[in-house]
């Protein structure tokens, strides 16, 4: 049989074709599928168009490498395929073959040509964040661009709660662990930058994640793609693990929990955060429709806000919508790129770390 010309799907090749001859079990689960209507966009097309190209059936071109980045690396669909398919993954695989030509989408190469730019800034937005007192042997807390551009009352919260939580003065790690490139398909940039991350955190006597995206990757896309690095401890856990010392809050609304894909089928965390959130208001958090394993998405991941806007909007409408129809109440996350997609779509969400920051007690 002869190799696929996009080497890094040989891997993938068995899930490939179980997607081509698939009766697309898995449509429903998409979140970009379902808001654009379109079975190019499907996870069966996704990976259908993945598999021509790589073979040859197809023409390498952006027309058809365009799909590669309908993807809000969610991982529903993994949920409903009886092969437990990694979709997500052999798509973040094609698009770094596809960027590789030349080939990404405008909204992908300018992720990528901005990540510098935007590294060099974060230098700036960190050292507002940093504890003077913080010296070599603080524990290093890898908050997540995201939370520190866009959520820095988030970011100083997690700060603020994992000092309380461990005891120890924290430090937050100023290398980005590379997520925006691997997702543009920058796969050089991307191992570059984990290894940059990799080196800073060699050391420290504790690591912690705050962001479940960049503790995946950390976790798991650096295995991928052969860079070695220690594991982080969550946030959710270190939390997790202090129930005790998490005060009952009186000022608390009712809150609706919305699983972040990374964290939820990402990272399999779904009970922590509910037990946290039920600690401190008392009781358990209301819940969506389609939860934990089967929770919708928010449209914030895999750079779908970049490449595809109108899209990435519409579902973190749909999913506010429900919110709202089911009641509302206070919205909480705990992930950096869902709470952004949530604030700019007109929900006043709130992120776990904030929440705990506020119920946490000095030891
Ligand atoms: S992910 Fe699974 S259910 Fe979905 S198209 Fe592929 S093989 Fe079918
Ligand atoms: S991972 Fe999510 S966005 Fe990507 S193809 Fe599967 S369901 Fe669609």
């Amino acid at each position: 049989m002869p190799q696929l010309r996009l080497k890094l799907l040989e891997p993938h090749r068995t899930s490939l074709e179980k997607c081509v001859y698939c009766p697309k079990l898995s449509r429903a689960a998409c979140p970009v599928s379902n808001v654009e209507a379109n079975e190019t966009v499907t996870p069966w097309g996704k990976m259908s168009m993945a598999y021509f190209a790589g073979r040859g059936d197809v023409p390498l071109d952006a027309g058809h490498a365009d799909p590669a980045w309908a993807c809000s690396a969610c991982y529903a669909c993994r949920e409903r395929c009886d092969h437990k398919n990694e979709v997500a993954t052999v798509l973040t695989d094609a698009r770094a073959e596809f960027f590789a030509r030349g080939l990404a989408p405008e909204g992908a190469r300018l992720a990528a040509a901005r990540f510098q730019a935007r590294e060099d800034a974060r230098g700036g937005e960190l050292d507002a964040l940093s504890r003077a007192e913080a010296g070599p042997a603080a524990v290093q807390v890898l908050l997540g661009c995201g939370y520190v551009r866009h959520a820095p009352d988030v970011a100083r919260d997690a700060l603020d709660a994992t000092e309380a939580l461990t005891g120890a003065p924290v430090r937050p790690v100023r290398a980005c662990c590379g997520l925006p490139l691997l997702y543009a398909g920058d796969r050089e940039g991307f191992v570059a930058a984990a290894r940059r991350l990799a080196a800073e955190v060699a050391q420290a006597e504790r690591f912690v994640a705050v962001d479940p995206g960049c503790a995946r990757a950390v976790r798991v896309e650096y295995a991928r793609a052969g860079v070695s690095a220690r594991a982080p401890e969550l946030f959710v856990d270190l939390a997790r693990a202090s129930l005790d010392r998490l005060q009952r809050s009186s000022s608390e609304r009712r809150v609706r929990y919305h699983d972040p894909c990374q964290l939820g089928r990402g990272l399999d965390r779904y009970d922590a955060p509910r037990e946290i959130l039920a600690r401190i208001t008392g009781r358990p958090p209301e819940e969506f429709i389609h939860r934990r394993e089967h929770a919708d998405c928010s449209g914030g991941g895999g750079l779908v806000p970049a490449t595809r806007p109108a899209s990435s909007a519409a579902i973190a409408d749909g999913r506010i919508a429900e919110h709202r129809a089911l009641g509302g109440g206070l919205l909480v996350t705990h992930c950096a790129q869902s709470l952004r997609r949530f604030r700019t779509r007109g929900e006043p969400a709130e992120d776990l770390a904030s929440l705990v920051a506020r119920a946490v007690a000095p030891r």
